[in-house]
């Protein structure tokens, strides 16, 4: 049996997952094709919506996308990809693949000698930090007025 492996559990590796569902239920069963998205989350996070009042809100389970399509989500991190032997080890384990997705998104470099940037840096890639920093504004005094608004929630 085939198997696609897709290393990530963003946009990217979510919708490769659903695309190669889909590719198998077209292929009505002539295509015995395994399919598993690796990735450390249990959510997918809808950046774009980080910024609505809400943003715990902005994430669904990889499990109610996944589950229905019939995709296996293996809740790890990838170290090692070997494409000689067509292999990735996953939290210690060796899984072999026919065709692999890398989907592991971008990684954030912080500045850490920027003033502030250590404490107070929101990078907006996750829930619980953009909860953490609407919370902070929240406590803060406003400094600054601005007729400028956030896409979404214009007011006057
Ligand atoms: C605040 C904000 C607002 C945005 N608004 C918009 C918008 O309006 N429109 C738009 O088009 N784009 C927007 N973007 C950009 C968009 O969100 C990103 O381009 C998109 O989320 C990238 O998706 P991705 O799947 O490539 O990567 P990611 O979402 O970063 O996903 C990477 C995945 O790989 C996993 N992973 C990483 N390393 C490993 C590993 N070693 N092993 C296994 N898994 C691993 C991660 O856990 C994660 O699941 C916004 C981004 C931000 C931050």
């Amino acid at each position: 049996m085939a198997h696609v492996v897709i290393i990530g559990g963003g946009f990217a590796g979510v919708w490769s997952a659903a695309g190669a569902a889909l590719a198998r239920e077209r292929a009505a069963g002539d295509t015995d094709l395994r399919i598993t998205l690796i990735a450390p989350n249990d959510h997918l996070v809808l950046r774009p919506r980080l910024y609505e009042p809400e943003p715990d809100l902005a994430k669904v389970e990889l499990r109610r996308i996944l589950g229905p399509i019939g995709v296996r989500h293996l809740r790890a991190s990838v170290s090692t990809i070997d494409t000689d032997r067509r292999t990735v080890v996953a939290d210690g384990e060796e899984i072999g693949y026919d065709r692999l997705v890398l989907a592991a998104g971008s990684r954030l470099v912080r500045p850490h000698d920027l003033p502030g940037a250590g404490c107070c840096w929101w990078t907006g890639r996750g829930c619980s930090r953009t909860s953490s920093a609407r919370a902070r504004v929240r406590r803060s005094k406003p400094h600054w007025t601005s007729w400028a608004s956030n896409t979404g929630s214009a007011r006057r």
